[in-house]
């Protein structure tokens, strides 16, 4: 039986550019039960904050849980480029 030694490779995580990354926010305020009102999904953290300040306007609820998303992409080194042979191949 041979021992299958994997050396370290120092990939880079990158933001995926192809694939939009995902913000939103639902509100957790409220005395007996969360509000739950969401800001539906967006592409950036802009208009979830505009959501919630109009949202505190309206209710007065001031805590929110944020969520945010995205896909990484792993990059081997320039050096390893052509060597890094993928696991399983190509789905
Ligand atoms: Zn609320």
């Amino acid at each position: 039986m041979t021992r299958r030694v994997f050396r370290y490779v120092p990939f880079t995580i990158e933001q995926d550019p192809t694939a939009e990354p995902e913000y939103e926010a639902r509100c957790v305020s409220g005395d007996d039960a969360e509000c739950g009102a969401e800001s539906g999904t967006h592409s950036g953290p802009e208009p979830v904050e505009e959501w919630q300040r109009r949202h505190t306007q309206e209710t007065g609820h001031r805590r929110c849980w944020r969520d945010f998303g995205d896909y990484a992409v792993l990059r081997p080194p320039p050096e390893l480029a052509g060597c890094v042979r993928p696991v399983g191949g190509e789905p």
